[in-house]
């Protein structure tokens, strides 16, 4: 190993980037990381932190209203977004200090500046080379932006949503998944006039449909504009505000357009054809289950990968890597029964197989569902319920899917997650004693 400058060089020093090398470093191995932006990577920086911390800001407004039924009386509020702005960045600054200190007091020699391959051993950091026995990818993604629509660039990306000067009056974001409703909750409820546009017939089209139908019906009461089906045209400026332009001829205008269309992996400018990597038909680093390249000492960890595009299934994969590389220790990562959330209002929590997946696996299922309004809408005089639905494969007993939309349907699914990835059949979940008065009681009591 010692005719190499490192024994790992990390590209990208987001979630999996500084995992791998945190513990590649910790094993003994000599380490790298190169970083262009910032450490930390999307999740810290631009993505599921400051997301969250929003998410939470705005969640205020709906909660001092309803404070007032249960006897608050809250003369004079106000909300100062330049206030929430700065607090939740100076957070992320603190944050990427932390993960530079985890990074230097593992030993890791970390290089500010843009990456290159130069050759299968050799990589180029701002024109200065460096060679290493394994080199690891982990440079993430980035927003999609579409180059057909004449006027894409006068929309943001959810790169500078957090950085807005000032609150807009109306906004309209494009895309029907995660960001779009994540963001489509915050910003109504900060005051702002929202309208979401998704190409196709729904939202969230990879949930339960169930789901999306009840956030799309919960957010069109609470003001929230959809606008589905629906093909964009062209922005245009006029004046301070952009115009919205669709190919049926509408039109809407808006003061800040918001791109929530997906996330393409970052894979310009690497030099991956100098190493000899190739990519798979979604133009992503093709891998192994390994995370293994075309190129047998090359890796590639996280959404340069596109297998799952969550920051833990990056963590777990740099993990693995470094594990397999330098811990004796190999091992893969189980990319099946793996939890997530969308921080919508309310927010939604699915783990497992849908219904119509799970037909489709099991044949026969037995699906339980929970239609509730939660103890604290009622007195609240918040009409909103929550639906819980658990899907049941019929020869087993097997839970084999739960899906969740209501107040902390995330911190909840969490923990059931633990439960279907155990194989835990309904009986067990039955034979559990419900913890009351809760939502998560719910999961237990559904006959
Ligand atoms: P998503 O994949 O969640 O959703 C993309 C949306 O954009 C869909 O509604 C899709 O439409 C639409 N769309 C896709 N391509 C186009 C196109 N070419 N033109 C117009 N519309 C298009 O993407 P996001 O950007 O919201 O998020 C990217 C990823 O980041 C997520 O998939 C997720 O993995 C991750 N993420 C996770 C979060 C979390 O864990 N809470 C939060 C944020 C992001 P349709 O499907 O209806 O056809």
């Amino acid at each position: 190993m010692t005719d190499y400058d490192f024994d790992l060089f990390v590209i990208g020093a987001g979630s999996g980037g500084v995992r791998a090398s945190r513990i590649a470093a910790g094993h003994g191995a000599r380490v790298a990381v190169a970083e262009e932006f910032r450490v930390g990577g999307t999740c810290v920086i631009r993505g599921c932190v400051p997301k969250k911390l929003l998410v939470y800001g705005a969640h205020f407004a709906e909660d001092l209203v309803d404070a007032q039924r249960f006897g608050w009386q809250l003369d004079g509020k106000r909300f100062d977004w330049p206030t929430l702005r700065d607090n939740v960045l100076a957070e992320v600054d603190r944050l990427n200090g932390l993960y530079q200190t985890t990074l230097d007091s593992n030993k890791v020699t970390t290089l500010l500046g843009h990456a290159t391959l130069v050759d299968a051993h050799t990589v180029a950091v701002d024109g200065q080379t460096h060679t290493a026995k394994h080199i690891l990818i982990a440079t993430g993604a980035r927003p999609f932006v579409p180059d057909d629509i004449p006027g894409a660039e006068l929309g943001i990306t959810s790169n500078e949503v957090f950085h807005l000067p000032a609150l807009p009056r109306r906004i309209v974001i494009a895309g029907g998944g995660y960001i779009a409703n994540e963001f489509a909750g915050i910003f109504h409820e900060l005051g702002v006039d929202v309208t979401l546009i998704n190409r196709s017939e729904t939202i969230l089209r990879e949930w339960e449909p169930a789901l999306a139908e009840r956030l799309l019906g919960i957010s069109m009461a609470k003001g929230i504009g959809f606008k589905l089906n629906c093909r964009l045209d062209r922005l245009e400026r006029s004046g301070d505000a952009i115009t919205v332009h669709f190919k049926d001829g509408k039109s809407i205008e808006t003061d800040c357009f918001l791109w929530a269309v997906g996330r393409r992996p970052n894979i310009e400018g690497l030099g991956l054809e100098a190493a000899g990597i190739t990519l798979n038909d979604k133009g992503a680093i093709a891998v192994s289950p390994d995370s293994q390249t075309s190129v047998p000492h090359i890796y590639a960890v996280g959404d340069v990968t596109d297998r799952i595009q969550l920051t833990p299934i990056a963590i777990r994969e740099g993990h693995a890597v470094a594990d397999t590389l330098f811990g004796n220790k190999p091992w893969i990562v189980d990319h099946g029964c793996v939890p997530s959330a969308v921080f919508s209002n309310p927010p939604l929590g699915s783990v497992g197989l849908t219904e119509s997946q799970a037909r489709n696996t099991y044949g026969r299922v037995r699906v339980y569902t929970s239609d509730f309004r939660p103890m604290r809408n009622v007195l609240a005089g918040r009409n909103e319920r929550a639906l819980y639905k658990l899907i049941v494969d019929e020869a087993s007993d097997r839970v084999v899917g739960a899906h969740m939309i209501g107040p902390d349907a995330p911190e909840i699914l969490q923990a059931v997650a633990i439960a279907i990835k155990a194989k835990l059949t309904k009986a067990q979940f039955d034979d559990t004693v419900a913890l009351h008065p809760t939502m998560s009681e719910e999961l237990v009591l559904m006959r």
